[in-house]
């Protein structure tokens, strides 16, 4: 018997990974049964696979996007993972236009340039025009219409790293408060509005994503920021997740343009009562920086399980990830999501050994 309720993992299946995976729907679906049996022998009680990218490929049948397999992996997924008594929640990338869709709604940063995905070309939609919302919400719709998982889990639900100041947002924004909001900075009459004009936008439509996926009956989860501070945070330049940061204030690594954003208010979403289990991605080697999270977390996740997201990537050890996952167990937290499979299967069998045997204390 486990301290945790949800023994969690994330299944990428994005970019590289996607070769994990055969094109050749036999020997694909042997994959992948083999991939979730494997999970359920390893204890795991829940999975998040990736079944839509950026670059807008899917994962499963789609009448919008284009079949990254050419076969439904998804319904396989689906069906092992239901045989194998573990929960599955398809795990939805937002946002992201690689296939340059619609590059009338992609998002534009204070210099009047589109906002790409962190560290890439792909083009992101405008998370506030109704068009790009619609647009996420079909294929939303498609997924929990036609797979009988058990709930739906948002990732990149949040502006990529900048406020947008497309034309809608600014025809928007001046309509309401007569200002363009361009002309704002945080010294700013309007300053505040402009944070709670992002932030709110991007709560009300999680809000409608919820309803939805509740409708059909399923739960709602979401990869999310760390509270607290984040592992290359200093202490006087602390990541905020509702509100503009000035990109001066932050670490260099942060540093995109003039501001840096993400508008990701998950505690009012918890309060709100639209996630039933929030999934905190905090990938580090720093057991203090966990224990922060694990400290600062569950009070923000009020209404929603809290479940810590724990990396196999960045310098995360064996020696460095058992004493995270005890800390998570000791704090009582109703569950573990390590990052990702395709890492832990990479490491040794010994060491695989000591992470299951742990995450099954
Ligand atoms: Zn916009």
């Amino acid at each position: 018997m486990s301290v945790f309720r949800k023994k969690a993992v994330w299944i990428g299946l994005e970019g590289s990974l996607r070769e994990e995976v055969s094109k050749d729907p036999v020997a694909g679906a042997e994959q992948v049964r083999r991939i979730v049996s494997n999970c359920a022998e390893m204890g795991f009680n829940l999975i998040f696979p990736c079944v839509r990218t950026h670059d807008g490929a899917t994962a499963y049948r789609s009448r919008i996007e284009k079949n990254y397999y050419g076969w439904d992996v998804l319904a396989v997924l689906c069906e092992t993972a239901a045989e194998s008594g573990i929960e599955i929640h398809p795990w939805f990338c937002f946002w992201g236009d690689g296939g340059r869709a619609h590059p009338e709604l992609h998002g534009i940063d204070d210099a009047g340039k589109v906002i790409n995905v962190v560290n890439s070309d792909c083009p992101t939609l405008c998370p506030l025009r109704p068009e790009s919302q619609q647009y996420m919400l079909s294929l939303v719709e498609e997924i929990i219409e036609q797979y009988p998982a058990d709930g739906f889990h948002l990732d990149y639900i949040r502006y990529m790293h900048s406020p947008c100041y497309c034309d809608y947002h600014r025809d928007q924004f001046r309509s309401r408060y007569g200002r363009d909001p361009v002309e704002l900075d945080e010294n700013s009459e309007l300053w505040d509005e402009w944070n709670r004009f992002n932030a709110d936008g991007l709560t009300d439509f999680v809000g409608r994503i919820s309803a939805k996926v509740r409708s059909s009956g399923k739960k709602v989860s979401a990869a999310l920021f760390p509270t607290g501070r984040h592992e290359i945070d200093t202490p006087d330049k602390p990541m905020v997740l509702d509100r503009i940061v000035p990109s001066r204030q932050m670490h260099p690594a942060y540093h995109v343009r003039r501001f840096w954003a993400i508008f990701q208010d998950w505690s009012a979403w918890c309060r709100k009562g639209y996630l039933d289990y929030a999934a905190i991605m905090q990938y580090t080697p720093r057991l203090d920086v966990v224990e922060e999270t694990a400290r600062s977390g569950p009070a923000a996740a009020e209404g929603a399980e809290f479940i810590m997201g724990l990396g196999l990537i960045w310098g995360q050890t064996i020696q460095t990830l058992i004493p995270q996952i005890q800390l998570c167990a000791r704090k009582g937290l109703a569950g573990v999501c390590l990052f990702d499979y395709f890492n832990l299967v990479k490491w040794s069998e010994s060491d695989r050994r000591k992470i299951i045997d742990t995450l099954n204390e």
